[in-house]
């Protein structure tokens, strides 16, 4: 049999950043590159207008985008997980933390657990600057854009 042979389609996620468009995973790529994206199946991803907040628990699809493609990876200290396979947690639980973009981070099920579970503390400080608190007491400072 003959005919065209048909690829599988990866999805792909770009990212609009203030300095241009970027390939998540991968890094900044060129206008033309992006514009060619754009052209087939690939989730254009704004980070320079924070999204809404979310008015339940649960955070809207773009505003979880957001968020995990805005830290990137797992906000515990040492955790490089990607944060499109993490949890989203509420830093300060809900509903006395809202579901908004200064309020979540993406946490791996294994430190999402270990934060609730384990008496770790997390407290969100400017800038998407977290500090953590251990068991006992000692502090580890992780920041947004932390290799
Ligand atoms: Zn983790």
């Amino acid at each position: 049999m003959t005919g065209t042979v048909v690829g599988t389609l990866i999805p792909v996620t770009v990212l609009q950043t203030s300095s241009g468009e970027e390939l998540a995973g991968y890094g900044p790529i060129s206008p033309g590159h992006a514009a060619k994206l754009r052209c087939v199946h690939s989730t254009l991803i704004d980070l320079t207008v924070v999204p809404e907040p979310s008015g339940g628990c649960r955070p809207a699809l773009r505003l979880a985008r957001w968020v995990r493609a805005t830290h990137r990876h797992c906000r515990f200290p040492g955790c490089r997980r990607p944060g499109s396979q993490c949890d989203l947690d509420h830093v300060v639980p809900f509903p006395a933390g809202g579901t908004c973009a200064d309020n979540l981070a993406p946490l791996c099920r294994y430190h999402h657990r270990l934060k609730t579970h384990a008496n770790w503390r997390v407290q969100a400080l400017a800038g998407g600057h977290l500090r953590w608190t251990s068991p006992r007491g000692r502090t580890y400072d992780t920041f947004l854009h932390d290799p």
